[in-house]
C-alpha cells in the first residue's frame, strides 16, 4: 500500500521500512536508492513523500529514554508522537512549550517542519526549545547536534524538511503547568479591523492566540470571524487528563463530491460565527478541545472526498495588510471557500532553524477541497500575492507551489543544499530544487 500525506496525496515509494530500534536505522547506509523518513503523516502536501526508494516508518520508535521532574528536559525516541508524550508529561505538570494544532504528530516530524502554533509570539517555534538531537547520517555517521556541537547541521535539521539525515531522538524542554485546563475567551470580531485591534492587545497577556475566519463574507464583514485567546488556568487536577477520550468519533468513508460545494462551504460559515450569540465566552475547558479541536474527528481528512483537499498556508510581512486583505477578496471571489481559514500574528522569535517557515507577520491558513486545475490556478494566484508582498509559503502544507515560489522566498534553500544528506529525497524536494 503506498503512504499518503494528509491531503491525501500518494507517494510512490518501492520499499518501506518500520524501525523499531534506533540500532536498526545503522543499516540506512546499506539501504539501495533514495530514502525519506515518515513520522504520522500529518503534513498535507508531499513533503512526508518519496517517488522510488525506501520510506522509512518512525513512528514505532517512540521510547522514552529520560525525564527530569525537577527541570522539565525529556529525551525521547524521534517517533514519539505529541499525543503519547503529553499523557506522560501532563499529570507531571509539564507541557509541550509549542504545539501544533493536532497532537498525532511526531517529534522527528514536528522538528523537521520546525513548527509553530497558538504561542509563537511568546514561544517561536519549536525548534527554540530542542536541546539536542541525534542524527543518523547516510554514511554510517551517528551524530549529536546541538547549538554547542554539530551546530550547522543542528540549525540545518530543525525545518530541514527531513533532508539533513534521520533523527533518532531528541530532548526538549517542557514548560511547567498547574492544571490540565485552559482558560480561553472566545470573541466575535466585525473584520479584519477588530481583529488587528485585539491581537495587537493580546499579545501581553495571552500565551495563546489564534482567529477562526469566516473567508465567505463580503464587503465591510470581510475577515469577521471568532478571535480565540488563553493561558494555561492556575490550579486544577493534573491527573484528570487521563479522563478525556479521542478521536470521538471517526469518519468512516469518503464523504461524496457534491456535499462540498460553495453553499454548503457558506452555510458551515454562516452557522459557525452565529453559533456564539455573545460577543464574549469565556471557558474553562480542556487542553485537548482548546489545542486539537480537529482531533476529535478521526480520519477528517476524508470530509474533503477521494480526491482529498489541499492547505494553503503563507505568512505575509505585518506592514502587508492591505496584501492580506487581497488575499480574502482573492478567495471569496473564486467561490472555492473553506471550512476552516486560520489566521494569526507570529511574532519576532527567530528560530534556530536554516529554513524555519515562521517569520514576523500574520500567516493565514485554508483548506480547500482538491479541484485539480480550478485549485492550481487560484492558488498559484494567490502565490503571487504573498510573493510580491515578500511573504512565503509553509512547506508542510504545500502541494503546488513552483520552484521559482520556493525559491524566491527561501533564497538560503542554496546554502542549505549543502547540508542535505546525498541519500535523502522528496516529492516535495525534487519539486522545488530544480535549477530554472
Ligand atoms: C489538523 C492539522 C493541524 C496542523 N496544525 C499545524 C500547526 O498549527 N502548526 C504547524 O506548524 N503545523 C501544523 N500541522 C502540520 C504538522 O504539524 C506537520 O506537517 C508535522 O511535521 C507532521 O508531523 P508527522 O510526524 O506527521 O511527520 P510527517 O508528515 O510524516 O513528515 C513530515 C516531515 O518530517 C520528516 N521526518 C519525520 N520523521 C523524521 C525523522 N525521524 N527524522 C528526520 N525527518 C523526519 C519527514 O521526512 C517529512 O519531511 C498540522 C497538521 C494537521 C493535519
Amino acid at each position: 500500500m503506498p503512504t499518503h500525506s494528509w491531503g491525501r496525496i500518494k507517494g510512490q515509494e518501492k520499499d518501506s521500512k518500520i524501525l523499531h530500534w534506533r540500532k536498526d536505522a545503522f543499516a540506512l547506509s546499506q539501504w539501495t536508492g533514495p530514502v525519506l523518513a515518515y513520522g504520522l503523516g500529518r503534513s498535507y502536501g508531499d513533503s512526508c513523500l518519496i517517488n522510488g526508494g525506501t520510506l522509512i516508518q518512525t513512528s514505532q520508535l517512540n521510547k522514552f529514554r529520560h525525564f527530569d521532574p525537577e527541570t522539565g528536559r525529556l529525551s525521547c525516541e524521534a517517533g514519539l508522537s505529541i499525543e503519547d508524550l503529553l499523557k506522560f508529561s501532563v499529570p507531571r505538570g509539564w507541557f509541550i512549550p509549542v504545539s501544533p494544532g493536532t497532537k498525532y504528530v511526531t517529534m522527528g516530524g514536528a522538528i523537521a517542519n520546525d513548527v509553530h502554533g497558538k504561542n509563537h509570539h511568546r514561544r517561536g517555534t519549536i525548534g527554540c526549545h530542542i536541546i539536542d538531537l541525534e542524527l543518523m547520517r547516510s554514511n554510517g555517521e551517528h551524530l549529536q547536534c546541538s547549538l554547542q556541537q554539530e551546530e550547522a547541521l543542528f540549525r540545518a535539521t530543525i525545518g530541514g524538511l527531513g533532508l539533513t539525515g534521520l533523527i533518532l531522538s531528541c530532548t526538549i524542554q517542557l514548560i511547567p503547568i498547574e492544571s490540565p485546563y485552559i482558560d480561553a475567551e472566545m470573541i466575535k470580531t466585525t473584520g479584519l479591523g477588530e481583529f488587528f485591534e485585539i491581537d495587537r492587545t493580546s499579545d501581553q497577556d495571552y500565551e495563546y492566540t489564534v482567529s477562526w475566519i469566516d473567508c465567505m463574507a463580503k464587503g465591510d464583514q470581510r475577515g469577521r470571524g471568532v478571535f480565540i485567546r488563553g493561558n494555561h488556568a492556575k490550579g486544577g487536577d493534573l491527573r484528570s487528563y487521563s479522563k478525556q477520550k479521542s478521536p470521538l468519533i471517526t469518519m468512516p468513508i469518503d464523504a461524496p463530491e457534491f456535499t462540498l460545494n460553495r453553499f454548503t462551504i457558506k452555510a458551515f460559515n454562516e452557522a459557525y460565527y452565529h453559533k456564539q450569540f455573545s460577543k464574549l465566552k469565556m471557558v474553562r475547558q480542556g487542553f485537548d478541545p482548546f489545542f486539537y479541536p480537529l482531533d476529535a474527528v478521526g480520519n477528517w481528512n476524508r470530509i474533503y472526498g477521494k480526491k482529498g483537499l489541499l492547505q494553503y498556508q503563507c505568512t505575509v510581512p505585518t506592514n502587508k495588510v492591505e496584501d492580506l486583505k487581497q488575499l480574502f477578496d482573492r478567495i471569496e471571489r473564486s467561490g472555492q471557500g473553506s471550512f476552516l481559514a486560520v489566521l494569526k500574528r507570529f511574532g519576532n522569535i527567530a528560530s534556530p532553524g536554516m529554513m524555519s517557515y515562521p517569520s514576523e507577520g500574520y500567516t493565514l491558513a485554508l483548506d480547500f477541497r482538491n479541484q485539480g486545475r480550478k485549485s492550481i490556478e487560484l492558488f498559484h494566484e494567490l502565490d503571487k500575492i504573498v510573493i510580491r508582498a515578500g511573504g512565503k509559503l509553509y512547506p508542510a502544507k504545500d502541494a503546488l507551489m513552483s520552484a521559482l515560489t520556493f525559491q524566491t522566498a527561501y533564497p538560503q534553500w542554496k546554502e542549505f543544499e549543502r547540508y542535505i544528506d546525498p541519500k535523502f529525497q522528496s516529492m516535495f524536494w525534487e519539486r522545488v530544487s530544480t535549477r530554472g
